[in-house]
């Protein structure tokens, strides 16, 4: 369960000044009434609105770490006016409380908790892995491993930590070994055994993450170093690969490209399973799928969590009678990535009858005179105009200004 934190008397006299770590002691736990007044400031809620929004943080909110130019206004406004937004994001690598501060800080918005799902937010809830031994892969440092801990994961192991125990494993990352000796942990085996494998976030050794994926899926019920006998079989399904007991291998993040600060967008965790899709299917003699579980955007799965974590979040703003009686007609999907915000929006089919509209912004990843191979309701420059265009569309009373 996330935890809700509101902002202290502390944070209100010196929001603009914030650093994250110091936002983070501004922070408190809160109880639902606290929780009503920070999203809505000192006015008592004029109406339930049958209206909702979603935003995507890079490329919408912020572009790579710097806010977008009057993300800020959108945001706050939709506060003031009680309009309830979700964060939905592919982003990921550190715990949804540790990104709510760091974008609290950059927006100068106090942000709630229980209203970020990230790209790995839906690994929180699968408690049937919470006691088995699984490989965390991606993200900086141990960061991921220490998020899958925090979500109640009691057995996790990193590249890392399996390198620094035999780094023959992979001959080639040996330059990297002082770097992987600052967070990894030592095994009791060079040679665990593995029950699932997640990938939390992009991976930053490519080469070491893909040769461990690629090792343990052919091996023998996840005993690293072994090849199960079953791999090539003609007779059994997919021709005996991932037939045995292999650990079960989870993205987070389907996304090929994301907005970094290089003018051109750069490879994500979707380039990374492109590349191990691309290995699997040499090393296969291309007779077999890859198994695996994608969550994130533009995926179904994602879409329906983060609809229920809206729903939720509308209850406790409005209290269960008020947010049942005025049913959520319409998510304004905002994002800058046509193959995952627009996509995702556009196909969803959600199981309470609510329409997702896809506001495509061309702040990220979009760019004007892109070749779109999906079309979106509407696109805008940025976040602020996609405010407005809804709230224009819901003939919303009061007006978004500059
Ligand atoms: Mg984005």
């Amino acid at each position: 369960m996330a935890t809700i934190f509101a902002t202290t008397p502390c944070l209100a006299r010196s929001a603009p000044r914030l650093s994250a770590a110091s936002l983070r002691c501004c922070l408190a736990p809160i109880d639902r009434h606290q929780r009503r007044r920070l999203h809505f400031g000192r006015d008592a809620p004029r109406q339930v609105p049958d209206f909702a929004f979603a935003f995507d943080i890079d490329g919408v909110l912020l572009r790579s770490s710097d806010p977008i130019p009057r993300a800020h206004a959108a945001l706050s406004f939709l506060q003031r006016e009680s309009i309830p937004f979700i964060l939905l994001t592919n982003g990921g690598g550190k715990h949804e409380a540790d990104r709510v501060a760091e974008l609290s800080d950059k927006l100068k918005l106090p942000l709630d908790t229980g209203l970020f799902v990230q790209s790995h937010t839906p690994f929180a809830d699968m408690e049937h892995y919470k006691d088995k031994t699984v490989l965390v892969v991606g993200g900086d440092g141990g960061k991921c491993r220490d998020v899958a801990e925090q979500y109640g994961y009691r057995n996790v192991i990193t590249p890392a930590d399996i390198y620094l125990s035999n780094p023959d494993i992979w001959p080639f990352s040996g330059a990297l070994l002082p770097h992987y000796a600052q967070f990894a942990r030592p095994l009791s085996s060079a040679a665990p055994k593995i029950d699932a494998i997640f990938v939390y976030a992009d991976p930053r050794d490519w080469g070491l993450d893909l040769a461990l994926i690629v090792d343990l899926l052919l091996s023998a019920r996840g005993q690293l170093g072994t090849l199960s006998a079953l791999n090539g079989r003609a007779d059994l399904p997919n021709a005996g690969f991932q037939q045995d007991a292999q650990p079960a291998l989870h993205f987070s993040n389907p996304d090929l490209w994301w907005a970094a600060r290089y003018h051109l967008a750069r490879l994500g965790q979707g380039g990374f399973r492109e590349a191990l899709e691309g290995v699997w299917a040499k090393v296969t003699d291309g007779k077999a799928a890859l198994h695996k579980h994608v969550y994130g955007k533009p995926y179904q799965a994602t879409y329906e969590f983060a609809e229920k974590r809206l729903l939720r979040h509308r209850e406790t703003l409005f209290g269960a009678d008020a947010a049942r009686g005025t049913a959520l007609r319409t998510v304004y999907m905002v994002g800058d990535n046509p193959e995952s915000d627009i996509r995702g929006a556009n196909g969803f089919r959600s199981p309470v009858g609510t329409e997702w509209r896809s506001l495509l912004v061309r702040t990220g990843v979009y760019q004007e005179g892109s070749e779109l191979s999906v079309t979106p309701t509407r696109i805008v420059p940025d976040v602020f105009e996609a405010v407005k265009a809804a709230l224009g569309e819901r003939k919303w009373a009061s007006r978004l200004e500059e």
